[in-house]
Parts: C-alpha cells; structure tokens; sequence
C-alpha cells in the first residue's frame, strides 16, 4: 500500500487530516469503497460536504477513479500509477460481486475494442459480473 502522505506530495496537494482519512480508508481497502461505506466511517469526522469535495479533488487529480456500481452507486478505488491530472487511464476490468456488492479492480486489460467509422471513443469501460473470490471461499 502507497503511503497517503506520499501521494499527496507527489499531486503537489496539502496535507490536512481529513484527506489524509479518506486516502487511507480506500487504499487499506482491497475492493473499491462505497461513497454510503465512506460516509459511514468517516462521517464522525468529515461531513459530507468535505467529504465530496475531497473525493473530487481526487479524482480530477489522478489519484482515485470513480467505479458505478449495478445500483448506480458511486466507487471509488485508487488509481494505477500512469493517472494524472485530467487523464485517467484505469483500462482494466472491473469486478462487481452480486452477492457482497464489491467492486475490485482487477489486473485485467480491457481487450482492444474497435470502434465504427465516426466513432472516437476517450475512455472503454468494462465490468464484469458474478461472484467475488470471498464470497465463494464461504
Ligand atoms: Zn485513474
Ligand atoms: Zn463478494
Ligand atoms: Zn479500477
């Protein structure tokens, strides 16, 4: 795991106590953290306005990339080291656990997709559905 503190020194950003919180909740994590999952264990000590606000930041940054859930919540998990500011380049498979509802990022390429003429696509996503290797160890 990345120290928090370094990656804010390497984004160039201050370090406050509450960033360095939410950095710390979604790096110890193995699976992407939920925004609701956040609020709930951060929520003693950031609200929620700080808390979205930190989120933002992060992301337009580089540092985390934001994952939909199937129920359209947001996920958040830290970024592959090539992200910078504005350029997100987390082209890897996501797993979406239907029975836990974990979202992981997994080291799997997204295949090269072909796009029609007239067609330019900036970013493929693709996320993929079933059953985590936690819940089937149960
Ligand atoms: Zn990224
Ligand atoms: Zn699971
Ligand atoms: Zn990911």
């Amino acid at each position: 795991m990345k120290d928090p503190v370094n990656i804010l020194k390497e984004h160039d950003l201050k370090h406050t106590k509450q960033r360095v919180r939410v950095l710390e909740e979604i790096a110890l994590d193995k699976s992407a953290v939920s925004q609701p999952e956040l609020e709930k264990k951060l929520g003693k000590e950031i609200d929620r306005v700080t808390l979205y606000r930190i989120l933002n930041i992060y992301e337009d940054k580089g540092i985390l990339h934001r994952i939909m859930d199937m129920n359209g919540t947001a996920n958040y998990a830290i970024c592959s080291g090539s992200c910078s500011e504005h350029h997100h380049h987390d082209e890897h498979v996501h797993f979406n656990c239907t029975n836990c509802l974990k979202i992981y990022c997994l080291a799997v390429t997204i295949p090269k997709v072909k796009m029609p003429a007239g067609f330019k696509a900036n970013a493929v996503s693709a996320t993929a559905y079933g059953i985590c290797e936690n819940c089937n160890a149960i």
